[in-house]
Parts: structure tokens; C-alpha cells; sequence
């Protein structure tokens, strides 16, 4: 096959999805990712990202960061295990292990390698994996790296508490390994964490738990889901958080048992054999990590905006959510798009998601809300979704 061959094969597949209408393109914010966004030199109210505590642009947290940098230098050099692990980023374990309750916490990059490193670490040949049907897709990814493993891996239907008992009490894995999201990413719903754990301890399972969206939000102080719900810091949970979203930064967590954490160190691939983030970004976490802390009052804005927002579209096509994550049902894909660009030209940006992120049928605006968000700018996108929809 010929180069040109080789790449024409590639572009055939790019027309066929941009014929699908499922061409996903990038815009360039020329300004940081805020309340307020500029793109193409025009200024728009953001409802398109996961800044839910409003910290992304925050100055203190920036002004840690440059002062990280400053102290610190840009790069920690290596992975972790071999020479990366500096000062910032071992006191951020400790403080994160602090505020969820756990023993001990283990940082990564991003979310996705937090994620890559639980499942396929802890279920192998002989284990099985239980998974919620609309779990994240790098939980999915987790997922097939533990079937690669050997491990057995099930699927149940999207918070059917039911269906996963009948699948636990029929297992015969050496190890069971239940994983669910806490806040599912595109409906905001949240998994029945106390059902849930309920099972794992019945039959003696893992649980590993993706708090991406409901870490810095939920709990009393935004320790996130688990705090929601009351629910311990037990030995068989495995917590994961990201640190991208409500914290304004970006990496993640992993909290657990120490010994539990031990394990994801000495096996985790995706901890072993990847450079330690910067050890400037540690720095902004423990300040965004101190903000979350006290953010009693963030807090309490962004439940006041969603809450204006369910009580201004009440009767209309909200799914059910009492997170920052509010999904507006279209149906159609190409209405979906229709009605974010309609709205994107009022000034309001909140994202079309079309399948595969979604099941067929239910694309959807996903608006994001955010404890930056003004009462005013609620009100703008009550008003747009009325007069448009
Ligand atoms: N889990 C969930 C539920 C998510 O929504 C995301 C991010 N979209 C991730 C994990 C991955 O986190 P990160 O962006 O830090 O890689």
C-alpha cells in the first residue's frame, strides 16, 4: 500500500463521519476558560465546561501556581517511582487523603489515567468486573484493559441495583470488582452509592467509585459523593476524583486503604510508567484544595443557580438532576445542533452531545452550571431556551 493509499483511507472515514454529521470540531477560547469565554473575538457566557466551582480562572489558585513554578521549577522530571515525586505532590496526597477520610491517596495526570490504573490493577484472571451500562468511557476503556487481563467483565443495566445482585450473587470470581460512576457524566444523575455499597459488602466486593463529577461539589464541604451519602471510608472502596473540574486545575486522585494504594503504586501501570505531572500544578491543588475547603459559600450559589434553572424550565424536557450537571433532551441529532448554534449566536454556550456519548435519540444540550454564574445569566438562558426550543 502506498502512502497516499494509506492516507486515503483514513480521509474516507473522516467524510463518512462528518456525512453522519458527527464531525466534532474545536474552539480556540482566546481568553482563559471562564464564566465568560472569547472565540473568534466575540464574548460568550460559558455553560460548556466542568469549572463548577467557578476555580479555573481563579487568581489565587494561578498566583500558587506561578509561585509553584517559581520554587519548584517546570517539570518534575520523571515518573513518580523513578525520581518525579516532589515535595507538592506528596503533601497533595496527604491533604486529599485528609479531606475524603481516607488513609492514603495517590495522584495521577488526569482522570482517564487514574482510571486506566484501578480496574485492570485489581481484576484479572479469576476476577470479574461489574459495570453501570452508562459508566465514563475511561472507565469503559479500564474496563476492556481487565478483560485483556483475563478478567470476567459484566455490565449492568444503567443504576439497576437489582441486576447487579443477580450478577454478584451468581459470581464465582476469585475477586469482585463493582464500578460505577457517582455522577454520571451526561445525565447528572447519581448512582444509589448506599445500595451499591450495600452489595459490595454482602458479597465481599471491591468498589470503586468515579466521583469526577460530585468531588468539590456534593458533601458537606465538597468532600463529594461518598460524604453525600453518609457513607464510610471503608477498606473495599477504591475513590477516584478529578481534579480538572470543580477544583480548577486538572490530575486526579485515587483514595483507598493504605494498603489498597500500595497495590495501585507498586502495579498500577498507568502511575508506573508516566512522567509526574508538574510539581507547580500540585501547588495550585493544594490551594484550589484549601478553596474547596472553605467553598461553603460556592456551594451554596451553585445548588441556588441549578435550582433556578430546574424551577425556570419546569415542565420542559430537564432530565431529573440535582447536580451542576443539567441535560436538556432534543432527541434529534441535527436538532440537538440546531438549537446549541441558535443559541451559541444569542451568546450562550452550551454543547450539542449527539451518539456515541449519548444513546440514540436522546441528544441533548449539556448545560453546565456553575457557582460563577450570576442569577442574570441563568435567567438569559431560561429565556433562550424558551423563546427557541
Ligand atoms: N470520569 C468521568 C466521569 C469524567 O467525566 C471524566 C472527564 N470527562 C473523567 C473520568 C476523566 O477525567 P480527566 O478529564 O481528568 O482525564
Amino acid at each position: 500500500m502506498t502512502d497516499s493509499t494509506l492516507t486515503a483511507q483514513l480521509a474516507g472515514e473522516l467524510a463518512d463521519i462528518a456525512t453522519a454529521g458527527l464531525s466534532r470540531r474545536r474552539r480556540v477560547l482566546d481568553s482563559p476558560a471562564g464564566r465568560l469565554a472569547t472565540v473568534d473575538g466575540k464574548q460568550v457566557l460559558n455553560f460548556a465546561s466542568n469549572d463548577y466551582l467557578g476555580l479555573a480562572g481563579n487568581g489565587e489558585i494561578a498566583a500558587a501556581m506561578a509561585a509553584g513554578a517559581t520554587q519548584w521549577g517546570a517539570g518534575s522530571g520523571a515518573s513518580h517511582l523513578v525520581s518525579g515525586h516532589l515535595t507538592p505532590h506528596d503533601q497533595l496526597e496527604n491533604e486529599i487523603a485528609a479531606f475524603t477520610g481516607f488513609p492514603r491517596a495517590l495522584t495521577f495526570s488526569t482522570g482517564y489515567l487514574a482510571n486506566l490504573a484501578v480496574t485492570p490493577t485489581l481484576a484479572s484472571r479469576g476476577d470479574a468486573v461489574f459495570a453501570d451500562k452508562l459508566n465514563h468511557a475511561s472507565l469503559i476503556d479500564a474496563m476492556q484493559l481487565a478483560k485483556a487481563n483475563g478478567a470476567d467483565v459484566q455490565r449492568y443495566p444503567h443504576n439497576d441495583v437489582a441486576a447487579l445482585e443477580r450478577l454478584l450473587a451468581a459470581s464465582t470470581a476469585a475477586r469482585k470488582v463493582i464500578v460505577t460512576d457517582a455522577v454520571f457524566s451526561m445525565d447528572g444523575d447519581l448512582a444509589p452509592l448506599p445500595l451499591i455499597y450495600a452489595l459490595a459488602e454482602h458479597y465481599d466486593a471491591w468498589l470503586v467509585i468515579d466521583d469526577a463529577h460530585g468531588f468539590g461539589v456534593l458533601g458537606p464541604h465538597g468532600e463529594g459523593s461518598l460524604a453525600h451519602f453518609n457513607l464510610p471510608a471503608s477498606e473495599r472502596i477504591l475513590l477516584m476524583g478529578t481534579l480538572g473540574k470543580a477544583a480548577g486545575v486538572g490530575g486526579a486522585f485515587v483514595a483507598g486503604s493504605a494498603t489498597a494504594i500500595e497495590y495501585l503504586l507498586q502495579k498500577g501501570r498507568s502511575y508506573i510508567f508516566t512522567t509526574a505531572a508538574p510539581p507547580a500544578v500540585a501547588c495550585a491543588l493544594s490551594k484550589s484544595l484549601q478553596i474547596i475547603r472553605d467553598g461553603d459559600a460556592l456551594r451554596a450559589n451553585l445548588m441556588a443557580r441549578i435550582g433556578q434553572l430546574r424551577d425556570g424550565l419546569a415542565g420542559r424536557a430537564l432530565l431529573p438532576s440535582a447536580t451542576a450537571i443539567q441535560p436538556y433532551i432534543v432527541g434529534d441529532n441535527e436538532a440537538a445542533v440546531a438549537l446549541a448554534k441558535a443559541l451559541w449566536e444569542r451568546g450562550l454556550w452550551v454543547p450539542a452531545i449527539r451518539p456515541p456519548t449519548v444513546p440514540k435519540g436522546t441528544a441533548r444540550l449539556r448545560i453546565s452550571v456553575s457557582a460563577a454564574h450570576t442569577a442574570d445569566d441563568i435567567d438569559q438562558l431560561i429565556t433562550a431556551l424558551k423563546e427557541l426550543a
